[in-house]
């Protein structure tokens, strides 16, 4: 079983992660805990040159994200998957096609195509999508004093078409997309992931 969550930076991702594996361990499931980018070696250097580095062209950033998308796909995730483990994963292709196309403006069926090729297809069985106003989330990163990468100074605008984009794929794809509401507590919003996921998990 393959879980992803996705959302604007400053949602909970991470905490929401930490919490549906705990609950899913606590269960007795294998379950194994990723991120993008940076679920490998070389996307942790990647991560690096995207987030910290010199500014870096939308088409080249693009298949960055894809390259390290590949990488921890054939190496970490399709592996796991084949041993039957759960997979629970901090972004995936949703947040190319919200940040490198709604964001950046780049064709968004070019971005799926090439997330779709870099992965050979794999796709999320349950996908939540942590939503919240970028001014509310900026508000949290400030106040638990978060380190500012490179997307920190980008216009309101920029991250107005991110969630906008993230919204518009739950809508295109409700069988496998739940939208959250992030603003939610901690402990509803956890609610909330289980009651989609527990249908799926194995018996
Ligand atoms: O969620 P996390 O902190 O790991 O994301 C790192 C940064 O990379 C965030 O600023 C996120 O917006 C950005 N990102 C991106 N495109 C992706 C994935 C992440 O711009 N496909």
């Amino acid at each position: 079983l393959f879980i992803t969550l996705e959302g604007g930076d400053g949602a909970g991702k991470s905490t929401q992660v930490e919490l549906l594996q705990a609950w899913l361990e606590a269960r007795g499931h294998e379950v194994v805990r990723t991120r993008e980018p940076g679920g490998t070696m070389l996307g942790v250097e990647l991560r690096k040159l995207l987030l910290h580095g010199e500014h870096v062209d939308p088409r080249a950033e693009a298949l960055l994200y894809a390259a390290d998308r590949a990488q921890h796909i054939a190496t970490i995730v399709r592996p796991a998957l084949e041993r039957g483990a759960i997979v629970v994963q901090d972004r995936y292709i949703d947040s190319s096609l919200a940040y490198q196309g709604a964001g950046r403006v780049l064709d968004i069926a070019d971005v799926r195509r090439l997330s779709d090729w870099a992965t050979e297809g794999l796709q999320p069985r349950v996908t939540a999508i942590l939503d919240i106003a970028p001014q509310d989330a900026a508000a949290r990163r400030h106040a638990r004093g978060g380190a500012a990468d490179r997307l920190e100074s980008e216009a309101a605008t920029f991250h107005e078409a991110v969630r906008d984009g993230f919204l518009a794929i739950a809508a295109a794809d409700p069988d496998r997309c739940v939208v959250i509401d992030a603003t939610l507590p901690v402990d509803e919003v956890h609610a909330q992931i289980l009651a989609r996921v527990t249908p799926h998990l194995p018996q």
